[in-house]
């Protein structure tokens, strides 16, 4: 499960983002509208928390963008007590839920599982490589139909590979994916979870771009 905040709240978005990665989903943040759209755009989301009060646009129009453009995803409305009005604009607009601030965490997260059930109603796809397959609703990696018993962030990295396949995972955005914000991380602990993860996977599939990242590719040949 991909999600994606937009929150312009530094403090708030934070402590979301930490407690949200501590419950295992693979989130990114942005902090204005026009990166919001930019990543809807270049990645695949399923679920997006939106505040409606963006420095540089209306979190209403991101929404609309979403409409326009077709992007397949569920949005998460965060508005505040005295944008009511906006709640329910945000609603007609295309959202799938709202909650009003301030909100308790749980609260949010319970919001998230609701969407997350009508996600795998819709059933995620599983990715695949050859015989190299994830399931993201299972929390899963099979080889040849037996389950690799990767840790959970040997998982997260490949999950993050496979859902972009072909392309280039600087090191800085799979840290990102991999751990909470201010989360001690050791300069070459993804070189360490891809060292492992190549022990368990087909060699030669994740290929190192020297001194930016990782990519993997779409087959041996
Ligand atoms: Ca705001």
């Amino acid at each position: 499960m991909r999600l994606l905040l937009v929150e312009d709240d530094l403090q708030l978005s934070q402590s979301l983002s930490k407690a949200l990665k501590r419950e295992g989903f693979s989130l990114q943040t942005v902090s204005s509208g026009r990166e919001a759209i930019v990543s809807l755009e270049f990645d695949p989301i399923d679920i997006v928390i939106l505040d409606l009060g963006l420095p540089d646009m209306d979190g209403l129009e991101v929404l609309k963008q979403i409409k326009v453009k077709k992007i397949t995803c569920q949005v998460l409305v965060l508005t505040a007590r005295d944008q009511l009005s906006d709640k329910v604009k945000g609603l007609d607009a295309g959202a799938d839920d709202y909650l009003v601030k301030p909100f308790e965490y749980a609260e949010l997260s319970a919001r998230i599982r609701v969407l997350e059930r009508h996600l795998s109603h819709r059933e995620q796809p599983l990715l695949q490589i050859g015989e190299l397959s994830l399931d993201p609703s299972g929390h899963v990696a099979f080889l040849q139909g037996k389950d690799l018993e990767l840790s959970k962030k040997e998982y997260m990295l490949l999950k993050a590979l496979m859902e972009s396949i072909g392309r280039i995972q600087t090191k800085e955005s799979l840290e990102a994916k991999l751990y909470d914000y201010g989360e001690e991380v050791m300069s070459n602990s993804i070189e360490v979870h891809i060292h492992h993860l190549r022990k368990k996977i087909p060699k030669g599939l994740i290929k190192t771009v020297r001194g930016i990242g990782y990519t993997i590719k779409k087959g041996l040949n």
